[in-house]
């Protein structure tokens, strides 16, 4: 190695020290200190020393984005063994195991903890540095999942200590990212969070464990260091890892309850699964004293929350028409209690949900509420003698037309006579999130359709008086008030203008994304779909579902006719004529003097609109020093490129 490789590689470390420290402030002290544009510029440099040299520092935060798949899963050995835990299913079988070692150990303390519930993972560190990650298997061997596991970011690949040390503790996917992943897989969603945790640690490929984001949250190992929980913990704290979001020493059973009794109230409000609680003694002179059983240690239990699973009996499956004209199934249920709610009815996806699940009409079947919020059936438990098989539809239970198939889905392309499809495309245009046209309920969709012929949005816009007197209940006041709604919804906002069209898949997040984007419906409608998914709340499948919208000859129409009323917003507001009107812009690198919060406001306030990455529709690119990958991409898309500077004299002209 030269001198100058070594400068480098000094560089390297300092750089991977400070993505290191950045990451650990947002990921798991979920306390950024940094934009995230400083925190890309310099990973972006740091890839490229490491392209450059070749080297690639044990711990460099480009470590956790996914190498290639394995064929597959090797098995890890545990250097000690992995219990599972006792269950106590009521409190008082709770308050037995507690009084029972008070009566032993009266002074005992015992930690309160959340258990978490998703895949069960042990890593281990040597002369500091993450050497695997398996999972629990049967408690002695499990499988090898490093490769997978390192994209978690909340796993700290450097600790402080050279010995050897086994850390265990819990992978999770959080809601919120569950949520997001699906608003990006709408045609095959993730049902649960706690599947979706151990389907992503448990693939072949890392590239699917670092998309799922997931989160480790560590609670036991380490023992030679430490003589008690309360230790642990701060030591796995000192060490960077992510430890329970609930801790409570206690010593009472009283006090234990309590404790369990607020978890449960808050529980709805947690951002991840939990199954229940773990009460373990703290003490670890007094652990090794209890010992284990064959399963089990003898020092903890886990306090199981009661069963998110019923049973109930499918009396019907009505057929539904959205607005699109897709057919969904909803069955409707025995009310059965799940979770504290009662349980009526749940969707399924299409007549093969129907068909895999093995529903029929009077049949019982499992259900769960996924993520604790929408119900959902598993399977049918039993066919009984009078069970009815389930027939898919063939014609439209609203306009009665022949139902076609569209890959898994059926439809109605009774588009512009189907009631159900111009009721819901209507009250969907005039929600709130749409172009909100209070007074437009679906009973007045309903008779607007079957009194007055309306069936697309745009013909709300030639609607007179007149016309709406025929209408049951329009007097002149409702009417007025009606009118001028549909009137003030003409100043609707691009992404409100974007949601309202009722494009499949597309909700109001990913429609603001689209506005920001694009600026204007005819731009989003050239978009192409190397450009679409670009975007990052863009996948495939809504990719698709723009294209075929706008590939649409009735919609174009309808687009034609809304923008000759003069519904034709862009992002930009239209009454102010900045200087960087019709520019969107891209940020890059560290800027001189501005902050990134300035600049972008400063372009904002004279009319251009900043977007987060390099798309053919961006138009200028503000690079600062260390600007990474976004400034190649402009280069290569010949965008101009300007500094602070060059922004300053654009704005003074
Ligand atoms: P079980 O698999 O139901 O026997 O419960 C034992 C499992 O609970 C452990 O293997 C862990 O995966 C999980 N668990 C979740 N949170 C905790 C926690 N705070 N302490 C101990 N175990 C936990
Ligand atoms: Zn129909």
């Amino acid at each position: 190695m030269n001198n100058n490789d070594s400068i480098i590689i000094n560089e390297m470390h300092a750089m991977v020290e400070q993505l290191n420290k950045w990451g650990y402030e947002y990921y798991v002290l979920d306390n950024a200190s940094v934009a995230d544009a400083a925190y890309d510029s310099l990973y972006d440099k740091l890839r490229q020393l490491e392209k450059q040299t070749g080297i690639v520092l044990d711990n460099s935060p480009t470590r956790r984005v996914g190498g290639e798949p394995l064929s597959k899963f090797q098995s890890h050995r545990h250097l000690t063994r992995l219990y599972s835990l006792d269950k106590a299913q009521t409190k008082q079988e709770l308050a037995n195991w507690v009084n029972k070692i008070l009566t032993q150990y009266p002074n005992c303390v015992f930690t309160v903890e959340l258990k978490y519930d998703g895949l069960s993972v042990n890593s281990t560190y040597n002369e500091g540095k993450l050497i695997s990650v398996a999972t629990r298997g049967n408690g002695i061997v499990g499988e090898n999942i490093t490769a997978q596991a390192m994209c978690i970011k909340t796993l700290p690949l450097t600790i402080k200590f050279d010995s050897q040390v086994e850390i265990a503790g819990e992978a999770i996917m959080r809601l919120s990212q569950l949520n997001r992943y699906n608003a990006k897989h709408p045609d095959n969603p993730l049902k649960n969070a706690r599947n979706a945790a151990a389907g992503a640690l448990r693939n072949l490929d890392p590239r699917v464990s670092a998309e799922r984001n997931l989160d480790i949250i560590m609670y036991s190992g380490a023992s030679q260091y430490v003589n008690s929980q309360v230790q642990l913990n701060d030591l796995l704290a000192d060490n960077q890892f992510k430890i329970n979001d609930v801790f409570e020493q206690v010593s009472t059973i009283e006090q234990i309850i309590k404790v369990i009794d607020d978890i449960e109230t808050q529980r709805a409000t947690y951002d991840f699964l939990i199954d229940g609680v773990v009460i373990k003694i703290n003490d670890f002179g007094i652990r090794q004293e209890l010992g284990y059983t064959d399963k089990f240690p003898r020092w903890a239990i886990a306090y199981k929350f009661e069963a998110e699973q019923v049973a109930t009996t499918l009396l019907d499956v009505e057929w539904q028409v959205g607005r699109t004209g897709k057919l969904t199934p909803l069955a409707h249920l025995e009310p059965v209690e799940l979770c504290g709610a009662t349980i009526k009815r749940a969707t399924l996806n299409n007549y093969d949900d129907i068909i895999r699940k093995g529903l029929s009409l009077n049949s019982i079947v499992l259900l769960r509420r996924s993520n604790d919020v929408i119900p959902e059936i598993l399977y049918a438990l039993d066919n009984c003698q009078d069970c009815q098989p389930i027939h898919p539809p063939t014609h439209c239970p609203s306009c009665n037309s022949q139902l076609q198939h569209k890959g898994a889905h059926l439809y109605c392309l009774n588009r512009r006579g189907c009631p159900a499809q111009i009721v819901n495309r209507l009250s969907h245009y005039a929600s709130r999130n749409a172009c909100d046209i209070e007074g437009l309920s679906d009973k007045t969709a309903l008779a607007l359709a079957s009194t007055l012929d309306i069936s697309m949005p745009s013909q709300l816009y030639s609607l007179t008086a007149h016309e709406l007197a025929q209408l049951d209940g329009f007097k002149d006041k409702r009417i007025s008030s009606l009118l001028s709604a549909i009137e003030r919804s003409k100043s609707v906002q691009l992404s409100n203008l974007i949601y309202a069209l009722g494009i499949d898949n597309i909700g109001i997040v990913s429609a603001k994304e689209l506005a920001r984007v694009y600026g204007s419906i005819d731009n989003l409608m050239r978009a192409d779909k190397e450009s679409l998914t670009n975007i990052d709340e863009v996948g495939e499948v809504v990719a698709d579902s723009i294209i075929r919208f706008f590939d649409d000859d009735i919609n174009r129409r309808e687009i034609n006719t809304l923008q000759a009323v003069g519904i034709n917003p862009t992002y930009v507001d239209t009454n102010s004529v900045g200087a960087l009107n019709g520019y969107t812009v891209v940020l890059t690198g560290t800027l001189p003097t501005l902050t990134r919060q300035e600049a972008t406001q400063l372009i904002e306030s004279n009319g251009g609109v900043v977007v987060s990455s390099v798309t053919k529709q961006v138009n200028l690119v503000l690079a600062g020093e260390n600007a990474g990958s976004k400034l190649d991409k402009a280069q290569s898309l010949n965008i101009t490129i300007i500094d602070e500077q060059g922004l300053l004299r654009l704005l003074k002209k």
